[in-house]
């Protein structure tokens, strides 16, 4: 027995190094990876110019605490600003933190214009937001709030994707609307550029703020910086993390300067945006940015959604549809098929994945994959397909 707490039931695999889309278990064994630690591993696996910045650091400082300037941060934060809505940034160190700055700014916002009562948050049905107890009651998933009760006070739900609930669900003491432009967890449902557009003009109706929760689909997983981007607007608050350390826990917070709210006392972290977890994320920003990228991204996100659309087509008793955007994306798998069982299965022959929500088996390959990847991939999930419907 292991002396961990059972929180996971993790498979048997346990690996011992990764290079670029591959891990490699302890036997020997290789694997495609298309789930990169839940869309974590942006650039894959001992990507050299990550562990170089990792190295140089390691051995300069690792840790001084935010009582000190910590240079990599001013310049981490300054070129997320020059790329993006925002105007400031926190760094945390994993994502639910990112979520509860957002709730905690929200609240401040109001409170500091004189109306401490807004506070509540409008949230979504089937939502993720991590896992303490402000980020469950944000979540409003049973299954993950149940026994951990009295919930924390203030969130209300409407379902994701409808612009009429979310309308009429905002009451006088509603401080923010916090959505996920695309679900993770829940199943990979993109509302689309319309709804996006459709919560800003709501939050602009009432006086509100727009608060974007791109843990998951930021950090140039839909091929641009942050997911909200393809509709054209601009939020007042997000929160990031996973993608954005390649591996290395980190996560930010971005405001608009109308947003930036915390002051000295507000808020802090020991460990939140230390020089190792900059000098990575910096690394990360130079590949992000680097020139064509980002287009890159798309491009190839596009062949995966072809490639898993032409699956859907193939196989309709098998998966019904596919979802998502860039690479982020889900198949649904039919009635009487198991996404957990089917993602066991692409394991044994050699391919990694994630499930979500609502019987959905997610790809989230590192952002540096290529097409030949993609065929490596299909080829797994048609022979895995031939065996159940015995062939
Ligand atoms: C993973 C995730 C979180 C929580 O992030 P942690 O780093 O696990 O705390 C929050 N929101 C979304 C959308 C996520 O995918």
């Amino acid at each position: 027995m292991s002396a961990l707490m059972p929180t996971y039931a993790p498979s048997d695999l346990a690996f011992e190094r990764g290079e670029g889309v591959y891990l490699f278990a302890n036997d020997g064994k290789r694997y495609l990876d298309f789930c990169a630690g839940i869309a974590v591993n942006a650039f894959g696996h001992a990507h050299p110019h990550l562990v170089g910045a990792l190295k140089e650091q390691a051995e300069k400082v690792w840790h001084t605490s935010n009582l000190y300037r910590i240079p990599g941060q001013e310049k981490m934060a300054q070129r997320l600003v020059d790329n993006s809505f925002a105007d400031r940034v926190f760094f945390s160190n994993s994502g639910a933190e990112a979520i509860e700055g957002a709730i905690k700014i929200a609240r401040k916002y109001h409170h500091d214009n004189g109306n401490p009562e807004k506070y509540r948050v409008v949230c979504c049905t089937n939502a993720f937001h991590g896992r303490t107890l402000a980020t469950i009651a944000a979540g409003g998933q049973a299954k993950h709030a149940e026994g951990f009760g009295p919930l924390t006070e203030g969130f209300d739900h409407v379902a994701y994707g409808n612009l009429n609930e979310m309308r009429a669900a905002i009451t006088p003491q509603t401080a923010a609307i916090l959505v996920e432009p695309v679900q993770g967890e829940g199943g990979l449902y993109g509302a689309g550029p319309e709804y996006l557009k459709g919560l800003r003009a709501i939050a602009d109706e009432f006086g509100i703020l727009l608060m974007f929760d791109e843990v998951q689909c930021g950090m140039g997983r839909t091929g641009k910086l942050f997911a909200h981007e393809w509709a054209d607007i601009k939020p007042d608050v997000v929160a990031t993390a996973k993608g954005i350390g390649g591996g290395f826990p980190l996560g930010a917070i971005l405001t608009s300067e109308k947003a930036a709210v915390l002051k000295v006392g507000n808020h802090g972290t020991t460990y939140g945006g230390n020089p190792l977890a900059m000098a990575v994320g910096n690394g990360v920003l130079d590949l992000l940015f680097a020139d064509g990228f980002l287009p890159g991204v798309v491009k190839i996100g596009d062949a995966l959604g072809a490639a898993l659309e032409g699956l859907v087509k193939k196989y309709p008793g098998v998966f019904i549809e596919i979802r998502g955007q860039g690479l982020m994306r889900g198949i649904k798998c039919a009635d009487g098929i198991d996404n957990r069982d089917f993602k066991a299965k692409l394991e044994t022959k050699g391919l990694l994945v994630a499930p979500a929500g609502d019987n959905v088996i997610r790809f989230l390959p590192p952002l540096i994959i290529e097409q030949s990847h993609i065929d490596e991939a299909i080829a797994i999930i048609e022979s895995v397909v031939a065996e159940m419907i015995g062939d």
